[in-house]
C-alpha cells in the first residue's frame, strides 16, 4: 500500500505540472474553435437563412417597417454551431474566437442588426439592399410597365 502510493507520487512529480495558468494568463483558443458569433449588418440582404438554419431559435427576424427588417440574436441561448455562418452567403456573420461570454445581464448576448431593405414600387415588398443588388448584371432598363399591372 505504502509502495504504491510513494510510486504514484514518484509518477505525480515526475510529470510537473499539468494544468493550464488560464485564468491567470490568457488562453489563446485552438485553432478551428467556434465562439461567440459576430453580425456585419452592412454586408446583411435580410434573407432569414441563419434564422431557419438556427436549431434553438434564437435569431429573430422582424420588420417593424416596410423598408426595415431587424435582425436579433439572442445569443445566451447559442450552442455554437456556427451553422448560421455557414449558411449566410454574404459572409456577414463570422464566428470569433471570443468564448469568455460569462455575464450577469442577458442584454451583453444580444445582437441587434437593422436592414434596409428597398421595397417594390409596384407591389410593395421588400427585396434585398442595394448590396447583392450592386452584383447583379443589369443589362439596360426594362421600361415603364403598361398601367394596370
Ligand atoms: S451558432 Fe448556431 S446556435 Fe448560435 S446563433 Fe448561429 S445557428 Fe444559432
Ligand atoms: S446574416 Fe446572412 S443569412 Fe442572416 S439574414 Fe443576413 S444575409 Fe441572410
Amino acid at each position: 500500500m505504502i509502495l504504491s502510493k510513494l510510486k504514484e507520487a514518484i509518477i505525480c512529480l515526475g510529470a510537473g505540472r499539468v494544468t493550464l495558468p488560464y485564468p491567470f494568463a490568457p488562453h489563446p483558443p485552438a485553432e478551428g474553435f467556434r465562439g461567440k458569433v459576430e453580425v456585419d449588418s452592412e454586408k446583411c440582404i435580410g434573407c432569414g437563412g441563419c434564422a431557419n438554419v438556427c436549431t434553438p431559435r434564437c435569431i429573430v427576424v422582424t420588420d417593424p417597417s416596410q423598408d426595415t427588417r431587424v435582425l436579433e440574436f439572442f445569443l445566451e441561448r447559442c450552442t455554437y454551431c456556427a451553422r448560421c455562418a455557414e449558411v449566410c452567403p454574404e459572409e456577414a456573420i463570422t464566428v470569433t474566437e471570443q468564448f469568455e461570454t460569462a455575464t450577469n445581464d442577458t442584454q451583453d448576448m444580444h445582437i441587434k442588426a437593422e436592414v434596409y431593405m428597398g421595397s417594390c414600387q409596384r407591389c410593395g415588398r421588400c427585396f434585398e439592399t442595394s448590396t447583392a443588388l450592386d452584383k447583379l448584371m443589369v443589362t439596360g432598363f426594362q421600361g415603364v410597365p403598361e398601367s394596370g399591372e
